[in-house]
């Protein structure tokens, strides 16, 4: 069985491992392919195409919109797209300056709250791409000011937090709108962790191309419902682990994919949108989903 992992991250967002890192990683666990899919940012993909081709990796574009329904975080993740789209890159760079800027009033406050935390110390650490909060509390960890990631979140960063700060305030519509006119298929993310449960009607009716069935730890029972919700819907079906780091080492990288029958769909569709990227595009029939 061919494993290709459609959903994890590098250091260009909140992964602990460089491009080339996690290609090779992807490649010592006998992984067929996969999808990088980092938050709000296209970063990886300066070198990503060159490493994997070395490395008889198949890769397609991928990312993963840190949207919002209602005020609720909902992530929404993006394949095959055309890389040098226009509008996707003018979307990350505003995206990336909103980030800054909400960093910014996060360690103003956290300070002011008795956790001394400098936006430049975060800059420093953490010199590589889409910086949030999860970057955030481990600096907070590191510096000694609180004991865990977890307790982070649940005093100060949460949207119960006292030093929480409103997210990037970008609609569910609007990501789906993105990826496609990217050339790509919008696909709910991690559909069982989408809080609260009365929402995922509402969100189902959005024109999503396919839906994240298959995740870390998931069971079948867990993925079937969200299997039949596809299959009503015509969607394609993805999967991938979620994989941010080695230490993390009860997410691992390959733990779920994406059944081969999609990867083949997207992948097509990935070339035909990047022709400049394969020599072998010109072969590929035309993608019809
Ligand atoms: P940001 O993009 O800066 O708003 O951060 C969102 C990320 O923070 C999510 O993708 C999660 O990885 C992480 N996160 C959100 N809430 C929590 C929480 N309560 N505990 C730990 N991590 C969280
Ligand atoms: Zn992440
Ligand atoms: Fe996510
Ligand atoms: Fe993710």
């Amino acid at each position: 069985m061919q494993r290709v992992d459609c959903h994890c991250h590098t250091h260009h967002s909140d992964g602990s491992l460089s491009v080339a890192d996690l290609l090779k990683l992807a490649k010592e666990k006998g992984l067929h392919g996969l999808s990088i899919t980092d938050h709000d940012t296209l970063a990886a993909y300066q070198t990503a195409p060159t490493l994997a081709a070395e490395l008889e990796l198949e890769l397609i574009s991928g990312i993963e919109i840190s949207a919002e329904y209602q005020k609720y975080s909902i992530h929404v993740l993006g394949f095959a797209f055309d890389l040098q789209h226009t509008a996707l890159h003018e979307f990350c760079a505003t995206l990336q300056l909103k980030r800054q800027q909400r960093n910014e009033a996060i360690c103003q406050r956290l300070t002011e709250c008795g956790l001394p935390l400098s936006f430049h110390e975060l800059s420093i650490r953490f010199p590589e791409g889409s910086i949030g909060r999860p970057h955030i509390a481990k600096l907070l960890v590191e510096k000694g000011l609180i004991k865990s990631t977890r307790q982070a979140f649940e005093r100060y960063l949460s949207n119960q937090g006292r030093c929480y700060i409103p997210g990037l305030e970008v609609g569910v519509e609007h990501a789906i709108d993105l990826i496609h006119q990217a050339g790509g298929l919008a696909v709910l993310a991690h559909p069982h962790l989408i809080r609260p449960l009365r929402i995922i009607p509402t969100l189902c009716e959005m024109p999503f191309d396919g839906i994240e069935a298959y995740y870390s730890h998931t069971t079948l029972a867990q993925a079937k419902p969200w299997l039949d919700l596809a299959s009503k819907k015509n969607w394609i079906i993805t999967g991938g682990s979620d994989f941010h780091s080695p230490q993390k080492n009860y997410i691992a990288l390959g733990c779920a994919f994406t059944p081969p029958e999609y990867f083949t769909l997207l992948q097509k569709r990935f070339l035909q949108n990047n022709s400049a990227l394969s020599t072998f595009s010109a072969s590929v029939e035309t993608c019809h989903f």
